[in-house]
Order: C-alpha cells, then sequence, then structure tokens
C-alpha cells in the first residue's frame, strides 16, 4: 500500500510530496494513521535547508515529529495501548540502557535520536513510532491542541523548571512557545509576566493567547521602562530565554534580582558571549532545557488543560496537508503562530 508523505528528497532548499510504501511497524512499534500535523522550526530549518540542517539530515527522509493520530496496528504486547486509541507521541526516542534512562531519567539520555531528525518522521498518511514514546489523549481535549503537545511540552518544561507562584517573570521571545509559555507562567499563578519580541505580529498574538502578559517590542521600548511601568523595584525573579538571541539572552542577564533563575530554552549561535561576572556576582542560576521531561512535561501539560489552561490561540493557520508549503512559507515570514496541517 502507497502513502503520501513529505520527503526531504535533496540536499538543498525545499521538501517533495511522494508516494511511498507504508511502513510496518517493527516489535515495540505501533503504526499509526497521521490525522494532524503541526509545522516546528526545527522544520522549517530543514525545509529552508540551513547549515545545522546539511550537518544533521540525512536525505531523503520523511521530516516532521508533531502530530495526533490513532493505532492502527501494535506489533508485540503493550498494557497501556490498544488499536484504535487516540495518541500523540514524545519525538525524542530515547536508549533505555544508559545510566540516566535507567534511573528513569530518560529526558537526560545522551543518545537520543529526534523523531523526523535523526530517524522517519511522521509528514506522512502513516507512520511508525516505539510504544514507549506513545501518549494517550484524553477526549475532553480537542485533538488538534495534541497535534502541538511536543511545543507545548517545551514550553511546560521550561515554565515549570522553577518556583513560579507570585513571581515576577521575563520571557525573551514570543515565538509559538515563548507565547506558551506566558500562559502556563500566568495558570500557575506568577505575578508579572513580560515577554519581549521585535516583531509586533507576535507581541500581538501573545496578548491574544494571554491578555494579561505585557507585551514588549524591546526595539521601542526598553525592559528598565518596563520594570518600572509594572511597578518592579527589583530584577525578574525567573527568566525563560525563548528567542535564541544573544542580546536577549543578555538583556535578561541585566534585568534578573540577585539569586534569579533562568532557563535556556533558546538554541544560541555557536561562540555566543555572556558577562559570566554578571551571572557570578548575581548569584543567578542557569538551567539548560531540552525537550520535555518524560513523561511528568506530558502528565502536567494534560492536567494544566483540564484545569482551564488555554493556549488554543496560538494556532493560527490550519490548512491541508498538501498546501504544505504555504504553511512553511507562513513559518519563514514569522507572521504566524502554530501551523497544524491536516491529511
Ligand atoms: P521562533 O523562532 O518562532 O521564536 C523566536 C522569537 O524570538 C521570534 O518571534 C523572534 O522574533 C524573537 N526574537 C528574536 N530576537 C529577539 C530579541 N532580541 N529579543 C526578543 N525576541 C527576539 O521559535 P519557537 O518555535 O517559539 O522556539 C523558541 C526557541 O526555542 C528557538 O530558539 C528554538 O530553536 C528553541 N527550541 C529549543 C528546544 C529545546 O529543546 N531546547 C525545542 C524547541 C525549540
Ligand atoms: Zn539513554
Amino acid at each position: 500500500m502507497k502513502m503520501r508523505a513529505l520527503v526531504k528528497k535533496y540536499p538543498e532548499r525545499g521538501l517533495w510530496e511522494e508516494m511511498v510504501d507504508v511502513p510496518s511497524p517493527k516489535e515495540g512499534e505501533a503504526l499509526i494513521k497521521v490525522h494532524k500535523v503541526a509545522i516546528c522550526g526545527t522544520d522549517v530549518h530543514i525545509y529552508d535547508w540551513n547549515d545545522w540542517a546539511k550537518a544533521t539530515i540525512k536525505t531523503p527522509m520523511i521530516i516532521g515529529h508533531e502530530y495526533v493520530g490513532q493505532i492502527v496496528e501494535i506489533n508485540g504486547h503493550s498494557k497501556s495501548f490498544n488499536v484504535g486509541d487516540i495518541v500523540s507521541s514524545e519525538g525524542h526516542v530515547v536508549c533505555g540502557k544508559c545510566r540516566n534512562c535507567r534511573a528513569g531519567r530518560f529526558h537526560l539520555c545522551p543518545n537520543t535520536e529526534g523523531i523526523g531528525v535523526n530517524r522517519t518522521g511522521i509528514f506522512a498518511e502513516y507512520a511508525c513510532i516505539p510504544l514507549s514514546n506513545l501518549w494517550l489523549c484524553d477526549p475532553s481535549i480537542p485533538e488538534e491542541m495534541y497535534a502541538i503537545f511536543d511545543p507545548y511540552g517545551n514550553a511546560t518544561h521550561t515554565a515549570l523548571s522553577f518556583e513560579m507562584v507570585g513571581e515576577d517573570v521575563l520571557i525573551t521571545g514570543a515565538g509559538p512557545i515563548g507565547i506558551m509559555a506566558a500562559a502556563i507562567c500566568k495558570h500557575v499563578g506568577a505575578r508579572n509576566v513580560v515577554i519581549t519580541d521585535l516583531v509586533d505580529y507576535r507581541l500581538d498574538l501573545a496578548k491574544k493567547v494571554c491578555p494579561s502578559v505585557t507585551a514588549v517590542n524591546t526595539g521601542k521600548v526598553s525592559i528598565d521602562e518596563v520594570k518600572q511601568s509594572l511597578g518592579m523595584k527589583e530584577g525578574f525573579d525567573v527568566g525563560l530565554e525563548m528567542s535564541g538571541n544573544a542580546k536577549a539572552l543578555n538583556s535578561m542577564i541585566d534585568n534578573m534580582i540577585h539569586g534569579g533563575k533562568i532557563a535556556l530554552l533558546g538554541i544560541q549561535n555557536p561562540g555566543t558571549v555572556v558577562d559570566w561576572n554578571k551571572i557570578v556576582f548575581g548569584c543567578l542560576k542557569i538551567k539548560g532545557i531540552y525537550g520535555r521531561e518524560m513523561f511528568e512535561t506530558w502528565h502536567k501539560m494534560t492536567t494544566m488543560l483540564q484545569s482551564g489552561l488555554d493556549i488554543s490561540s496560538v494556532i493560527t493557520h490550519r490548512l491541508n496537508f498538501d498546501d504544505f508549503e504555504k504553511g512553511f512559507e507562513l513559518m519563514l515570514s514569522g507572521n504566524s503562530g502554530k501551523i497544524v496541517l491536516s491529511l
């Protein structure tokens, strides 16, 4: 049987829709009929064929890792899943053998493989996924939300890294992940949540998703002015770096309270410079974030949606799978939030 798939066929800009064989699940895998997928910044890098993609992606390969679908076949035995279940899945496949895996700290596995990056992805009508990566969807949550659980998980993992109740939070970068993080911080009880960007479309979207956030274009207004207008006497208690931009990172370091905590999700360019002495004398705590905690982050994502967190308007475009090129160009323009493609 054949299926439609988006294949990174050649080592050059673009993505090609092809008819390929439906895969067969190996032992310990499920075959998923994919319902909806979402485009990640990583997919855009692969589409655009930047230096990271050139160094990382082996063509030809089906890419994509954000999705929701239905189990149509299971190869092996599963206590947790049945044919017919609606599932999403963790995009990082871990080794299960290393020290961290054996200790249950799967997100710290050094042998992690990314679905749609280091192994076959899910931009296709069917995909094979290890049973250990699947997440059972709650039918009370709209199915399309599960198509963005992967980036919502990045936002959750980062935002829940430090104590939030009553804290003042600075988020640099109002991409989809920064915006979702802002809504999470408010949901779990932060006081002031300030989100910065240089693009008004993104800041307007942040206000739409989370009306109580303070959205600031730092190309026009300084963080100092914002602190004053909020009546903040000292710096931010928590910083979530979600832009991958060195200027934003340095401005965050400049605006933290002594002893403040910073979580770094944004991927900085190699050789990025910060003034380490500001971290030393400010007694700042810095934590790197990669992926999601398996599966505590997934649990929290579910329970926060069940307890009233609404991030649905971060999905700004819904397109047909065959119109993927339009979706990628929209992502590249910066004038979008999450884009969901339906099969
Ligand atoms: P995105 O590119 O959509 O958003 C980044 C935003 O930062 C953009 O809106 C951009 O305008 C803004 N920005 C650029 N320079 C800025 C500055 N000086 N000040 C304030 N804002 C600025 O990305 P996203 O999908 O929301 O992801 C956020 C970041 O997290 C990216 O760097 C991405 O590569 C990274 N990421 C990391 C992981 C991980 O596991 N560590 C996972 C997913 C994404
Ligand atoms: Zn491991």
